[in-house]
Parts: C-alpha cells; structure tokens; sequence
C-alpha cells in the first residue's frame, strides 16, 4: 500500500513501524474471510482491510479521528486477520499503535466504563472486594457489568518451593480473583511432575487491558513493574509459565514494549525470552499426563490469543487426547468468542452475538465438557453455556 505519512512521525520509532506495517499490506482482503465483526456488520470499515485503510487516513490526516476511533474500538484484537494474511501483516501491532496514538479517553457513559475498568480490572485486591460486594448488588449494575461478576471469588496461590525445578507462574489480576482454581490444579500436576511454583509477589497486571485501551503510560507503568517483579528469579526457575493466554501474549511482548527504554530494554527481553505458555511448558516435558475425569467427551475452544497472537496450535489437543480425551469437532474454531478483554463490557452485543455462535458451534456434538486456555474465554463462555466449561489444565491429573 502506498503511504504518505508526515515526516515528523515516520521519524519516531511508532511511526516508522506504523509505515513498515501499512506497506506490507496489498489490500488483497483475504483477511475479511475470517474478520468475526466483519462477519457479524459486513461493513468493509469492521473488517481488518477497511480498518488498515482507516489508520493509515487518519496517520495523513485524512480521516475523521472519530469514525476511526469507533471502528477500531470494534475490532476485538483476536488477530485471526494475522493468521490469514498472506502477506504477513502484523495487524494487531498496527491496531496497538494507532490506539495509542487515539488515546484512551472517550466521551460519556463508554468513556466513564473504559475509566472504571482500568481502575478495577488490573489490580486483584480491588477486583476481590467488588466481586464479593457485586454478587450480592449484582441487580444494581449494568447488565453487561452484572454478567461479569464472578459467582465465587478466589485467592492467590501459596508457594511450594519443592521440586527438583521450579516455575514462576503469573497469577494474573482477574485469574486469581475468578478462576484461581486453574493455578492451583497446576500446581498440583507440576508436584506429580518434581516441578515446584513460586510466585513474585509484586507482580501486577500484565499491561494488556491498559494497552488495548490505548493508555500508553499506565501500559508502560505496567510492564516496567513486572519486570521488576519477575527478573530477579530468571536464574532460579526453569521458565516463567502462564495458564491464562491473554497475560502470556503480552509478557511475551515485554522485550518489544520496552525496546525503546535503555533502563529495561535487556531485563524486558529476558523475561520476555523465558515466558512459555503452560501448554509450551508441559509438552515439552517427557512425562505422561492422565485424565481427571476418564472417557468424557471434551469441546476445545483455543483462545485467539493461544492460536493467533502466540501461534500455539495443536499442544493442548495433543495432551488432551494423550491423557485419554476424546475431542469433539468445532466448527469455526478460529473464530473469536466475544470475550477479548473489555470488549464484553464495552461492545456487549456484539460480544453476545459472537459468544452465542461459540456455543452454538462448541456444544452441537453434546460435549461432556468444554476446555479452553485463558481466564475471559472460560467466564465468558460459562456465564451462557450448559455444558460446564473449564481450563484444560483442570481436566489433567
Ligand atoms: S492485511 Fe493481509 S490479507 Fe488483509 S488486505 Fe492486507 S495483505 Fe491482504
Ligand atoms: S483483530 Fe479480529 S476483529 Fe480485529 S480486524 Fe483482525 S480479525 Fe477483525
């Protein structure tokens, strides 16, 4: 694509990037075929092609900051564009970019909700108490508010140092208030395997729900501080594991976050380089895993940020069906399920219409149980399905 972006911001390291990544596309769209919200609005301006095309008018300063800004705050960033791409695009780079350069703020009630999910969200003691106070004033909330409360609330995990190795596992800001069972049963299976978890205990959130509303400095607040947390125990532990797929994209990201920042560049790339997803970590160990609940026939749903922004594939399957599952067929796997951080909150119906065929496509083969990889997925999902749904680490014993 031709591009024609001002001087002064090609000569910054984000605008060089932005320009690299606009002309890497031919504007072939493909990329549309497998676009959920291009899907759900068949507007071309909801589908990656039409939004690339958007950014790049709004860099000239040809677009209309406000219609770039509402079809950008519908993309879910799942990144199934990336995965169909010919020409290797690094969409949800470019979208994380243009965001930024948006910035967070937006007027009214959406604008006050995106304020109070920053201040919520990423710190697990706030979002402990509110989810205890919010089960019982859940009838008081907004519905795509009240939908998000969690029906119990968990702790975070307590080390255990045994083991002849040991990891460090994320324990995440929502994972540990929602679903910190699935830590737990990790833990559990690693000490079968002589594995020990120790935990940073000033690790916070991972960056990502800040950066997908565009607030660069609390972003990069957030990122320098894990790692402060995490790298002072790289030389102790085999690698930094996490069981939600959201948080490990982005601690994945740490070294290209901080490239720019002389103080973190080096450290950030090392915790960068030692994050594994849990299901990276476990298949590369030799030993055999069994099933917890034996001869159940199990649903899969990867998250977009397994299958897409990591470019996991095919290592749950594989250890799911090695421990003695049977997996069922899902039709349209690679599409999004409507969860994407904030979006269920800040874009409900869409969100709803994209969990409804999820389901659909999830339970159409009457599945004993449905497994997924990360904390929004798994909550999104139970809040409207009929079939339990669990992290797959939780089917493993
Ligand atoms: S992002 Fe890739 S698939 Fe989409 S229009 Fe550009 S080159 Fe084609
Ligand atoms: S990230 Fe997902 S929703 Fe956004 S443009 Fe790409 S495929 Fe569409």
């Amino acid at each position: 694509m031709q591009t024609q972006l001002p001087a002064e911001f090609i000569a910054t390291d984000r605008g060089r990037r932005a320009n690299e990544i606009l002309r890497s596309c031919v504007h072939c769209g493909f990329c549309n075929a497998t676009c959920p919200t291009y899907q759900l609005s068949g507007d071309e301006l909801d589908g990656p092609r039409g939004r690339i095309y958007l950014i790049k008018e709004l860099f000239e300063g040809e677009e209309s900051p406000a219609r770039a800004t509402q079809h950008l705050d519908r993309c879910l960033t799942c990144r199934a564009c990336e995965t169909t791409c010919p020409s290797g695009v690094a969409y949800g780079e470019l979208a994380d970019i243009a965001r930024m350069q948006i910035g967070s703020r937006r007027p009214g009630f959406n604008g006050a909700l995106r304020l109070f999910l920053q201040w919520l969200v990423p710190n697990a003691g706030r979002l402990r108490l509110l989810s205890r106070v919010g089960r019982f004033a859940r009838f008081l909330l907004p519905q795509a508010l009240a939908a998000q409360v969690p029906d119990s609330v968990t702790q975070g995990l307590a080390e255990n140092t045994q083991g002849s190795k040991q990891v460090l596992l994320l324990q995440g800001c929502a994972q540990q208030v929602t679903t910190g069972g699935v830590n737990e049963s990790l833990q559990a299976l690693l000490a079968q395997l002589d594995v020990g978890v120790v935990t940073a205990p000033q690790e916070g959130c991972c960056g990502s729900l800040d950066m997908h509303l565009g607030d660069e400095d609390k972003t990069l607040r957030a990122v320098r501080n894990n790692v402060d947390a995490l790298f002072p125990h790289l030389n102790q532990v085999d690698a930094i594991v996490s069981t939600a797929s959201g948080c490990g994209i982005t601690v994945k990201d740490y070294g290209k976050l901080l490239a720019a920042d002389p103080a973190y560049a080096e450290r950030a790339a090392r915790v960068a380089e030692a994050t594994r997803d849990v299901s990276e970590y476990l298949g590369g160990l030799t030993a055999k895993l069994a099933a917890k609940f034996p001869g159940k026939r199990v649903a899969w749903h990867p998250p977009c940020s397994l299958q897409h922004g990591q470019q996991v594939e095919g290592l749950v399957e594989k250890l799911l069906i090695g421990a003695g599952y049977e997996l069922l067929p899902v039709a349209d796997a690679h599409l999004c399920c409507g969860s994407a951080g904030t979006y269920s909150v800040l874009q409900p119906d869409w969100s709803d219409q994209l969990r409804q065929n999820k389901l659909h496509a999830l339970q159409s083969h009457q599945p004993d149980l449905i497994a997924t990889a990360n904390v929004g997925c798994q909550t999104h999902l139970a809040s409207a399905a009929n079939t339990p749904v669990l992290h797959w680490i939780e089917l493993l014993s």
